[in-house]
């Protein structure tokens, strides 16, 4: 049976008012690389737009076995018990090749699966970064109108999926475990100063110690870099996700985070930026990819390619050539 076309009104008043089935429906247009679905979702997205912005939304990453899963799952379903709505998304550009994702696996997450003030969505498959970032931006937007007022974006943290997620969170989380300083040594420092907090989990048990001392040396560490931002200096928390320890100091480190922000107008700049460099994104992978759907691009590439490297032509003159293909002869 032919599925009936989603009428972009019908299914964003049914969104708004918190429908799953047309929430994860929605979800699907959006990250669906077919012209039509594509269409159907940019036409969802402008019906819903005034209802978006309204959440809370925190980027949560670290290194694979870290805790993240656990971490989400007890702070979610803490979270949910105060009466708040949690949606949780993922960027994992790994998850087309490895056919699975972060979150993919049905037996993490159990409980918060399963309670209905909560919101799960694996990683979308794309072959790049820009392509899943850009589906769970709006998966994002989706979400807000449907009335989630807390919206984690999980991302595993070995590559520039953090930079991705950072780019469209108000807030940054970075989840270490005790391992201290050897564990410093592995954190690319850029990563460090995306952080707006630092959550030192597995602070329990035997851990306990190490965790302690850990937190000092991420303390010191944050102390010498530049504030990301004025309004707020970056804080290490310890937790425990497994024993659901350390969630309430976090959450209220989110809740000061938001207000500190709030306070000098801060999260307003912060999202207008944002989605102005989202839309240069757009500019850039749209110029990209009608390059690579142009059958006289991918002839003279290669050519051009090799013009290039043995000095017959200089890179901006064929780069010129090609931006005329897509762009009209007059246009460079
Ligand atoms: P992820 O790869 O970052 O998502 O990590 P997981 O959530 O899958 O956790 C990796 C391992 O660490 C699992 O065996 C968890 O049980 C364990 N773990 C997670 N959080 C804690 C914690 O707070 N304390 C302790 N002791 N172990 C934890």
């Amino acid at each position: 049976m032919k599925r009936k076309e989603a009428d972009p009104v019908e299914l964003a008043d049914r969104i708004r008012k918190g429908e799953r089935t047309a929430l994860a429906r929605g979800i699907t247009l959006v990250e669906s690389s077919r012209a039509d679905h594509q269409a159907q979702a940019q036409a969802l997205l402008a019906e819903l737009l005034p209802d978006t912005g309204k959440a809370i939304r925190v980027g949560l990453s670290g290194a694979p076995g870290v805790g993240k899963s656990t971490f989400t799952e007890a702070f979610g379903t803490f979270l949910t018990a105060r009466g708040h709505k949690v949606a949780v998304l993922a960027i994992d550009p790994s998850s087309a090749r490895s056919g699975g994702s972060i979150l993919g696996d049905k037996t993490r997450m159990e409980q918060l699966a399963r309670d209905p003030n909560a919101f799960i969505r694996p990683s979308p498959a794309g072959r790049t970064l820009g392509g899943v970032a850009r589906r769970t931006r709006e998966a994002m937007l989706l979400v807000e109108a449907a009335g989630f007022d807390v919206v984690l974006i999980e991302t595993v943290g070995v590559g520039q999926s953090e930079t991705s997620v950072a780019d469209m969170v108000d807030m940054f989380v970075l989840l270490l475990s005790p391992g201290g300083g050897d564990e410093l040594q592995g954190i690319k420092r850029g990563i460090m100063e995306l952080a707006d907090l630092i959550v030192v989990n597995k602070a329990d048990g035997d851990l306990i110690p190490a965790a302690k001392r850990a937190a000092m040396e991420y303390r010191g560490a944050l102390h010498l870099m530049r504030p990301k931002n004025p309004y707020w200096t970056p804080d290490v928390k310890l937790a425990s996700a497994l024993k659901g320890e350390g969630l309430e100091e976090v959450w209220a480190a989110v809740e000061a985070h938001k207000a500190a922000l709030e306070a000098g107008g801060e999260i307003e700049r912060v999202r207008a930026l944002q989605a102005r460099a989202w839309m240069w994104t757009e500019i850039r992978e749209g110029l990209f990819a009608a390059l690579k759907a142009n059958e006289e691009a991918a002839h003279l590439i290669p050519l051009l390619e090799a013009e290039v490297e043995s000095g017959l032509t200089t890179p901006t003159t064929a780069a010129r050539r090609l931006l005329r293909l897509v762009l009209g002869p007059e246009s460079a």
